[in-house]
């Protein structure tokens, strides 16, 4: 976000940069007459969404588009189920456009706080074993080019670059619409339960792949695992939300509020976060609902946080944990925010962190205020050892050449790349460590 004196950061704090202009293009031509006019002057562009990537890449020292006022739906195909948003528009905003169409999106992450072109552009994915990222959800696009060109990709059109225009870091051009493969609109039965960890670890490959959405909570320092399984279920189900004041608990005051005293706690006094981590597990994290998909999906998460989340070869999960929980109990961090484990399917997205195989993911956070330096680097060697690939939107160290080792497709990426902003029109700092200059 934007703030007086024109500094942009990112929600975690982590990233921050006084562009050297600001543009908030509410037309297609507008995004056209800015990327033409930043050439002109030879300034590069950076188009932002949410801000929620804690990573620098959407650090923006030139022209900042902000697309926020790019927004809303263009057009349904109801015959296909697809639907037409323009780029900015926030995922908070997508249930209520598709719902008078019968429609949902397939699966989404944790949040709806971010733009659908943000999420797209780092692989922002959720969980499920059958499912994969929302980036594979997208089934055409339209971006303006380094050249201020229109470029429209789907299956007729420019199709062999879908798999890299859907999920392309904002390295390509400025998405300006984005085509969605929705599905009819779902509820999803969830049943939040805490369990013994050991129990879940030893049933994870089953778990993820009976249920539809599988995931589990580890907060260090207790042996209870906070497991989520959502099942879908067709829209006539009968629909049993959570009452509006017990959500508001849950979520608000012991999800976020209890987490945000024993996180600020731990950060002065770390010897109490072991204690204050088995009464949150305790009085959270145990429920049953069933409600429209997207309200099952995502929460609010008001507690800020640094995050680090590798993608792993699903069959790894087991093993990455284990060497994680021995490696924090050897070091004997205290460490208050949990680690999160989730699933999803390969897919055929050229720079997706689950290109080409079943993938698992395991992300470790820390309170915003604490320093994640040690925890991070070593958690990282970890994920490295095994096959890990770092989500590009959250932490970690790798460069370009560490990366083309993991990603079969690296190179047809970086030639098309070479192809459609020969001048690294959209680079930035991070763009040039992870792609290369
Ligand atoms: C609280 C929180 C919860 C999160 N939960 C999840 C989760 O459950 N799963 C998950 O995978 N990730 C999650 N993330 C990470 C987040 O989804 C990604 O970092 C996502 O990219 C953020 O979207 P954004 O709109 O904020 O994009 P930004 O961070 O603003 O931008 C991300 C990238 O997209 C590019 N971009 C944005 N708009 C355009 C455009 N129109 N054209 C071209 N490029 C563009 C930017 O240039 C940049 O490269 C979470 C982050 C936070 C802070």
């Amino acid at each position: 976000m934007t703030r007086p004196g024109g500094v942009w950061q990112n929600w975690a704090r982590t990233e921050s940069v006084r562009p050297q202009l600001v543009e908030f293009p509410r037309t297609v031509e507008a995004v056209q007459r800015a990327v033409r006019s930043a050439a002109g002057r030879g300034m590069r562009v950076k188009a932002v969404g949410a801000g929620h990537s804690f990573t620098g890449i959407a650090v923006a020292p030139g022209l900042l588009l902000d697309l926020s006022d790019l927004s809303g739906l263009v057009r349904v195909d109801h015959e296909r189920a697809r639907a037409t948003f323009r780029a900015g528009t926030r995922l908070h905003d997508v249930p209520r456009l598709l719902a008078r169409h019968g429609l949902a999106m397939q699966n989404l992450g944790d949040i709806d706080r971010q733009s659908i072109a943000g999420a797209v552009s780092t692989g922002t994915h959720g969980t499920g074993a059958g499912f994969g990222g929302i980036a594979t959800q997208i089934v055409a696009v339209t971006l303006v080019t380094a050249a201020g060109d229109l470029l429209v990709v789907d299956e007729t059109s420019d199709a062999d670059l879908l798999p890299a225009v859907a999920l392309s870091l904002g390295a390509l051009g400025v998405l300006v619409e984005i085509t969605v493969q929705c599905v009819p609109a779902f509820v999803l039965h969830a049943v939040e339960h805490p369990e013994p960890l050991d129990g879940v670890l030893d049933s994870l490959g089953d778990r993820a792949s009976s249920a539809d959405h599988f995931e589990f909570y580890w907060f260090p320092h207790t042996d209870v695992a906070l497991t989520k399984t959502n099942s879908r279920l067709p829209e006539s189900a009968v629909r049993r939300p959570l009452p509006v004041v017990g959500r508001w608990v849950d979520e608000t005051l012991l999800a976020n509020g209890l987490f945000r005293a024993v996180c600020a706690a731990g950060t002065v006094a770390p010897a109490v976060t072991p204690p204050l981590s088995r009464l949150a597990v305790r009085l959270t994290g145990d429920r049953e609902y069933t409600d429209r998909s997207s309200e099952v999906f995502t929460q609010s998460r008001t507690v800020r946080f640094v995050e680090m989340e590798y993608a792993l070869p699903a069959d790894a999960v087991r093993a990455v944990f284990d060497e994680i929980r021995a490696l924090i109990h050897a070091r004997g961090w205290r460490i208050s925010f949990p680690i999160e484990v989730r699933f999803a399917a390969a897919d055929d997205l050229w720079l997706s962190t689950a290109h080409g195989r079943a993938t698992g993911y395991i992300a470790v956070h820390r309170y915003f205020r604490d320093r994640p330096g040690e925890y991070f680097a070593a958690v990282e060697q970890i994920m490295l050892a095994h096959g890990g690939r770092p989500h590009w939107g959250k932490m970690h160290t790798l460069d370009a050449s560490a990366l083309r080792e993991r990603y079969p497709r690296f190179d047809d990426f970086v030639a098309v790349r070479d192809r459609l902003d020969p001048d690294r029109m959209f680079q930035n700092a991070y763009l040039e460590r992870v792609l290369g200059g």
